[in-house]
């Protein structure tokens, strides 16, 4: 079983880690400056096995990669975007089974996330397959002390593709970011009131370089599409920092997020399950808290006071 992630200028992808907890720590990390990628994960590997190969072009990765990795059984991507673009190639260049959107993933039986993450399929895993970890399924734990992880360079030669190159990189909008990606999330409940303060959302989520999330309330009444649902009828979301305003965290919304979050939520009401769920909880008025950080994060920082001044 091995982990590769694809790193794009020494920046690992979302579930990385989970990826490589969930095939016990081996790990071929390529892409862009792999060694600061290999850096980040040396609280979770005895070994790291680095190519640098330059800027992403999967098909060409997937040619080259498939020689090295024929010899693991399981071949796992994190579910981040370039994993879910890498994986089907490999698997391709392989010949190989590709199982998207794994929840579980062991020698013997892989469990795989179905109609949007309502329904778990087993599955025996009695041939080599390709496969990608949703990010968000497992914990991740780290060594108690600092380990030194082995650095091994694999020089991989990347087969030219002129078909198919990359011709820019665009930054994803927050508004747009599919919620199931976004490092960053605030969202909006029916405390906000109406559909122009939850637009005010927008606003903050620019500011922060956060993605916009709502409850199924909100998407019912029509301020926003479905596709900003969070919880069990709408997406799953495993983002660093979730921003819960207005939301009283019903057990169909809080099941979409993941216990790993660090999370804050504004809510007049302290004793609300969103409130006892946050990481830290605002007893405010949220439409008040949301206008009050959008106002102080448009504000450019004070300079740090001369000592001659
Ligand atoms: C089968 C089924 C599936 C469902 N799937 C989902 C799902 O996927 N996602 C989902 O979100 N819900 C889902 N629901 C609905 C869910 O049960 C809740 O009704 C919904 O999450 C509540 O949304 P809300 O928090 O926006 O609204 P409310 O429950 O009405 O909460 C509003 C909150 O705002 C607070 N508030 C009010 N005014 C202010 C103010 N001025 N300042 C600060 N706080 C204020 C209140 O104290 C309250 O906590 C589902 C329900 C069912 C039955």
């Amino acid at each position: 079983v091995i982990a590769v992630i694809p790193v794009r200028g020494g920046a690992l992808p979302l579930g990385a880690d989970e990826a490589i907890a969930e095939c016990g720590g081996h790990v071929l990390l390529i892409g862009e400056s792999c060694r600061t990628a290999a850096a980040a994960i040396a609280a979770r590997t005895h070994s790291v096995r680095v190519t640098e190969v330059g800027s992403f072009a999967p098909a060409g990765w997937a040619e080259a990669l498939a020689s090295i990795v024929a010899e693991h059984a399981i071949v796992l991507f994190p579910a981040s975007p370039d994993g879910r673009d890498l994986a089907p190639h490999l698997a391709h260049a392989l010949g190989r089974p590709l199982w998207a959107g794994a929840a579980r993933v062991t020698p013997d039986e892989i469990v795989a996330s179905r109609h949007g993450g309502r329904a778990l399929l087993t599955a025996p895993v009695d041939e080599p397959i390709v496969a990608t970890l949703i990010p968000g399924v497992r914990a991740v734990e780290t060594a108690a002390g600092k380990l030194e992880p082995t650095i091994d360079e694999l020089p991989l030669a990347i087969p030219t593709r002129p078909a198919a190159s990359v011709v820019g990189l665009l930054r994803p909008l927050g508004a747009t970011m599919d919620l199931a990606d976004a490092p960053r999330i605030v969202a909006g409940g029916a405390g906000l009131g109406s559909e122009e303060t939850f637009g005010r959302l927008a606003d903050l989520a620019g500011r922060l370089d956060a993605s916009v999330g709502a409850t199924r309330v909100v998407v019912d009444r029509g301020w926003t599409p479905h596709s900003r649902q969070i919880g069990t009828t709408g997406a799953v979301v495993a983002p660093e920092l979730y921003l819960a305003f207005g939301i009283s965290g019903a057990v169909q919304h809080l099941s979409g997020v993941e216990p790993a979050t660090h999370t804050i939520a504004v809510n007049l009401d302290p004793s609300c399950p969103m409130m006892t769920a946050a990481d830290l909880a605002v007893v405010s008025d949220a439409p008040a808290v949301l206008e009050a950080l959008i106002e102080e994060l448009a504000t450019p920082a004070p300079r740090e006071a001369s000592p001659h001044a």
